[in-house]
């Protein structure tokens, strides 16, 4: 099998935005006014945008009855309760959000996630019927110290456990990469991916075959096309170049003549 074949035709491309701590309501509104013409037509694809959660609701309800769905970029565990400046899974559903991202490598760098938290996490999601964009990477050091599969078969299996594969979107996003204009090339992105599959398989064996596995780290108008060849890479996870709607229209909009 090489590189470029494809291993499925059952996998949509998958694209999401990941704003991070960027936009107000107002440059919400700005950004969908321009960006939902420029997507229409990509039929072909699912189109994801996480706004912080003060600009969910206002994407939310521009982006019904578009090809759009909206992510809310963390959640608490827990319903409700005392947890002060916490947001739960009923809240973000509540606001229009249809996905969560969850275990990203900020969340776990600068706010303590762990894999069990995480796992947590994506368990009271799925209660909800939330779907997870669950990402996963390792960071420079431990790539260089050869430990790049053992961190990732790690994630996984801490990540994913007792959990079943549907609704469940998988993000390699190597950390050295993230915001750096580094970007893993194609071949080094294939062969975690192919490596996240085969763990894929191990757990939840077929539907491995249906999950999609994005990839994220510096994507661009520019890179994406490539990466979109690899076999194992069925999406991107986009940060900085999802900003601008022309930017990130022209990711979504990868290989569409
Ligand atoms: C991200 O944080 O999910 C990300 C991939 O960021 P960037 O595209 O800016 O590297």
């Amino acid at each position: 099998m090489s590189l470029y074949t494809k291993l499925s035709d059952m996998r949509t491309p998958f694209i999401s935005a990941n704003w991070k701590m960027n936009k107000g309501i107002e440059e919400t509104r700005a950004f969908f006014s321009e960006f939902v013409s420029l997507v229409k037509d990509a039929k072909s694809r699912e189109i994801v945008v996480a706004p912080p959660f003060t600009s969910l609701h206002t994407a939310a309800g521009i982006a019904k009855d578009t090809n759009i769905s909206i992510a809310a970029q963390n959640m608490h565990t827990n319903d409700s309760g005392a947890f002060t400046g916490e947001i739960s899974p009923l809240m973000i559903k509540d606001a229009g959000c249809s996905h969560v991202i969850l275990g990203h490598s900020e969340r776990r760098q600068y706010f303590n996630e762990t894999d069990h938290l995480i796992n947590e996490k994506i368990k009271s999601a799925r209660k909800h019927n939330i779907k997870v964009i669950f990402c996963i990477g390792e960071t420079l050091q431990e790539r260089e110290d050869g430990n790049t599969f053992n961190i990732l078969g790690r994630q996984i299996t801490e990540g994913l456990k007792d959990i079943s594969p549907e609704g469940i979107v998988v993000a390699y996003e190597p950390v050295w990469a993230i915001g750096t204009g580094r970007t893993a090339t194609p071949e080094q992105a294939q062969e975690a991916h192919a490596s996240i599959r085969q763990k894929l398989r191990e757990i939840f064996g077929d539907a491995a075959e249906n999950t999609r596995i994005l990839y994220g780290g510096s994507v661009t108008a520019e890179n994406i096309n490539r990466l979109m060849e690899c076999g194992d890479i069925d999406g991107a996870l986009v940060g900085g170049a999802s900003l601008k709607p022309d930017s990130f229209a022209k990711i979504v909009n990868y290989d569409i003549k």
